[in-house]
């Protein structure tokens, strides 16, 4: 999937447009999906299934395609009509207008077996263990069919780790931050020194032995494996509830990396601070009524007064979401590469209006011209002519630290963006946790879904770069 960075303007923002309308005015072409293609939506209760009946732009959506869909179960809220206009015909509640970005063929629905749709939050009092299973997303690529192959093994019921006792924040952590990738290796290795707790080792054996390699050599691990896990941190945590309770997976992240592993943080801020996460703290935007994850990491770098000192190994990021019930979004478009060359200190920008190298910015600037972070960032000559406009003169701007070596050889290197990839999602709505892994490389990778119970919701990002 190709998200455009920068949607071009449109020439109407009061009415739908169709999509034979909108190529003919943006000269551009059509989405990957078609009228008439029989494709599902991830709804928060599982796959449903459907026909696209109209495609096309609607005005406040920004610049995505937006599919309406005539569903075959009343999971929709209309028949067809937005605002005034009737886009197509759907009896009451069969009709949903969804963004293509958010739609699969229903062919490319891959599954091993029948999805569990089947609520499944037991109650404390009945230890009914649920089995885990995962499907896989295919985006049709013929690049990744080994990773496609790969992922396969681990697809189907009693494949991936299994699910008891409100232990889905955990499985569907685990499950992102070793199925697929290596970048978290470390702290099945580093040995134990004399400043960690003594149970250090035994932690490390725990996660590295019964969970990590069950799951990569078995593919299967069990609920007793990860108990075993819980215990220990629950007993090593001043958090009760740990083998009984859903928590969140912060929660658990930072009794694991922080208390008991004592991992490196990732994230190191200008202002001196180290982290782990990255919470994106922003205002809600009336305007955006579906957000990308680089819009509100965007938003909410333009509100912060620090940057990053350096290019996290791993960036781990939270949605705007407090406490269980709140989030300021219903639904967010994850970025699948994610730009982060405006955020960090000390390295080469791009002056915004001529692309020589940025030596200045100015955040009252955003948006003026361009989108992103990127139209904060200006050189010398066009930070004068833009600034002496009548409506900028009195913005207040700042100097931006260049790498000496670079501004000696400006003119010979060409300024580098610098991107992150995502490689999981970890999601809840109301109390349950699943996740999404890529598997393989590149746009096209096909993702697993992953689900230790059964059910979906919400949104929490991690990335991380190659
Ligand atoms: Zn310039
Ligand atoms: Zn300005």
């Amino acid at each position: 999937m190709n998200i455009p960075r920068k949607p071009v303007n449109r020439p109407c923002d009061f009415r739908p447009l169709s999509v034979d309308e909108v190529c003919a005015i943006e000269n551009c072409s059509p989405p990957l999906l078609s009228l008439n293609n029989r494709v599902v939506w991830l709804s928060d209760n599982g796959p449903e299934f459907g026909y696209i009946k109209w495609l096309g732009k609607l005005p406040n959506v920004g610049n995505d395609w937006m599919a309406g869909v005539y569903f075959d179960n009343p999971v929709g809220s209309g028949t067809g009509v937005y605002q005034d206009y009737q886009l197509f015909e759907a009896p009451l509640n069969h009709a949903s207008l969804v963004p293509v970005i958010g739609l699969l063929k229903a062919e490319d629905l891959l599954s091993n077996d029948e999805i569990d749709h089947k609520p499944s939050l037991s109650s404390p009092s009945s230890p009914t263990i649920k089995s885990s299973s995962s499907i896989i997303l295919n985006n049709s690529s013929s690049s990744n069919d080994l990773a496609l192959e790969n992922m396969k093994c681990l697809c189907g019921k009693g494949k991936g780790i299994q699910g008891h006792n409100n232990s889905c924040y955990l499985d569907a952590t685990l499950f992102a931050m070793f199925s697929r990738v290596t970048i978290f290796e470390s702290l099945l290795y580093r040995p134990q020194n004399f400043q960690d707790i003594s149970e250090y080792s035994e932690v490390q054996r725990v996660l590295k032995e019964e969970i990590v390699k069950q799951l990569r050599i078995d593919l299967y691990v069990s609920a007793e494996r990860v108990m075993h896990l819980r215990t220990l941190l629950e007993k090593l945590s001043s958090v009760r509830g740990l083998t009984s309770e859903e928590k969140d997976p912060e929660e658990f992240l930072n009794l694991l990396l922080n208390q008991i592993l004592k991992a490196e943080p990732y994230l190191k801020l200008s202002s001196g601070l180290e982290s782990y996460f990255y919470q994106l703290f922003v205002e809600k935007d009336e305007k955006l009524v579906l957000p990308t994850v680089q819009q509100l990491f965007d938003q909410s770098f333009l509100a912060s007064d620090f940057k990053l000192r350096e290019i996290p190994p791993c960036l781990l990021l939270q949605m705007p979401r407090f406490g269980r019930q709140f989030k300021m979004y219903p639904r967010i478009i994850p970025s699948l590469y994610l730009d982060i060359t405006d955020v960090l200190d000390n390295s080469p920008r791009q002056c915004s209006i001529c692309g020589q190298l940025a030596e200045y910015e100015c955040k009252e600037c955003f948006g003026q011209f361009g989108d992103g972070l990127d139209s904060t960032a200006f050189c010398q000559k066009c930070m004068d002519k833009s600034h002496s406009h009548r409506k900028r003169f009195k913005h207040k701007t700042a100097r931006l630290a260049v790498p000496p070596e670079f501004s000696m050889l400006k003119e010979h290197t060409q300024i580098q963006r610098i991107y992150m990839e995502l490689f999981a999602v970890l999601c809840i709505e109301t109390s349950h946790y699943v996740c999404f892994v890529k598997c393989g490389n590149g746009p096209d990778a096909p993702w697993c879904f992953f689900d230790s119970m059964a059910d979906r919701k919400g949104i929490r990002i991690y990335h991380h770069s190659y």
